[in-house]
């Protein structure tokens, strides 16, 4: 079976194709600039060098078929025919209370996405925009979609409630639904299949930690606590996103400043942390290279990051009672080694000791506490793309 996974962003997207017979990626690409000038496609076939296609896309229907036009390509294609294509797996942002797990797509699936649009506008449209061009452009062909906040779906009421009153909950559906899901459960299955241990018995905590950036409590297989919550804005200091904060600072900052709602939310979203905080940019790396030249915004934007993500190592201990393992993903997690180091120092009492030579890795599986550490730690690549893949072979394979 071939898996075409698809995730649409606004002006982007990336693109995947899967032999699932031996989960090999057969060609994967990303088109970007989407409805702006200079936009085009980047197409790389299995081991083949990359090509790059500029074209005016003005829209993802155009985006789509210059993927499907790759894909069949006589050069760089790897498929002779479009029937090839099995089943497309999208991701979806937001599923909502609606989606505890991934669902093959149908007219109500669709209603319940749209609805579920006010709670993430930015990104639930270009997804629908994604499925409904290739329901056009492949017809008959299944489609699946993968849900960034599913896995988070067994978060328990006193988890996922806000201090609000309650009646916003049922009118508006205010509460905490955590994203990163996808990545999350990849992460937290595979640490136990390094381990030998049993995921329905496992306590674990993750670190998804890249541009947006978020932990999780994983006990016993299911999601019992995640640090975003309404929106990917909450939790831990990101790129640029502020994550925690008093919210009295918002309505005391548009007084002062005199903001509209739109201009708090692009602040929070869009200029606030590490770059905020830094002055100097929202990469990580950036941001490491001005701190070790002696920058001290930068020094510390990366001690808020690096404090924030203990706090909630420490929060999600606690809340399950109990520790197995920590895993780091992500850019930031598989590569920022200092960053690595600088969580867990002062964790040992956790039972949790890091051994600074495993930890010199960056990118690739890894174990990196010491023997005797309680608690392991362990770097894991994320694979979202692969999980989308499986989720939609196997809800395929059934139909
Ligand atoms: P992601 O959103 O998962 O693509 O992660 C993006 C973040 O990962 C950015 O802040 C990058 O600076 C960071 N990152 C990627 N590679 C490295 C690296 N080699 N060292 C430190 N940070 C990295």
């Amino acid at each position: 079976m071939k898996v075409l996974v698809l995730n649409c962003g606004s002006s982007s997207l990336k693109y995947q194709l899967f032999n699932m017979e031996d989960e090999t990626v057969l060609a994967k690409g990303l088109v970007q600039r989407i409805g702006i000038d200079n936009s085009y496609l980047e197409h790389k076939p299995g081991d083949k060098p990359k090509v790059k296609i500029e074209a005016e896309i003005p829209d993802h229907h155009k985006a789509i078929q210059m993927v499907i036009d790759a894909l069949l390509h006589d050069e760089h294609g790897v498929i002779k025919d479009m029937s090839e294509i099995n089943a497309v797996g999208h991701r979806v942002v937001h599923g909502g209370e609606a989606f505890a797990d991934s669902v093959l797509i149908n007219e109500e699936v669709m209603r319940a996405l749209e609805a579920n649009i006010e709670l993430a506008p930015l990104h639930n449209p270009p997804n629908i925009a994604g499925i409904k061009v290739c329901e056009k452009l492949m017809p008959g062909v299944p489609q699946v979609g993968v849900f960034d906040t599913a896995f988070h779906q067994t978060m328990k009421p006193h988890a996922y409630l806000y201090g609000i009153p309650y009646e916003y909950y049922e009118k508006y559906g205010i509460r905490r639904y955590g994203f990163h899901g996808t990545s999350h459960r990849y992460v937290s299955k595979r640490v136990c299949e390094l381990m030998g241990i049993p995921y329905e018995k496992a306590k674990i905590i993750t670190c998804h930690l890249g541009n947006g950036a978020s932990v999780t409590a994983i006990d016993g297989g299911k999601s019992v606590d995640t640090s975003m919550g309404f929106t990917p804005l909450e939790g831990l200091l990101m790129g640029t996103r502020s994550g925690d904060l008093d919210p009295a600072i918002i309505p005391f900052l548009m007084n002062k400043e005199n903001m509209t709602p739109a201009d708090i939310d692009n602040l929070l979203n869009k200029k606030s942390g590490l770059l905020g905080v830094s002055g100097i940019s929202n990469d990580s790396r950036d941001v490491e290279e001005a701190a070790s030249n002696g920058n001290e915004r930068a020094q510390r934007a990366l001690e808020i990051f690096n404090y924030r993500v203990k706090k909630y190592i420490g929060a999600y201990a606690a809340a399950m009672g109990g520790l197995d393992a920590i895993v780091f993903t992500a850019g930031i997690g598989e590569n920022s080694i200092s960053t690595r180091a600088g969580i867990l120092e002062g964790l040992e009492f956790l039972g949790c000791k890091l051994d600074p030579e495993r930890n010199n890795v960056r990118g690739k599986e890894a174990l990196i506490s010491t023997d005797d550490s309680k608690v392991k730690v362990y770097v894991i690549p994320t694979n979202e793309e692969l999980v989308i893949a499986r989720d939609t072979k196997e809800i395929v394979e059934k139909l």
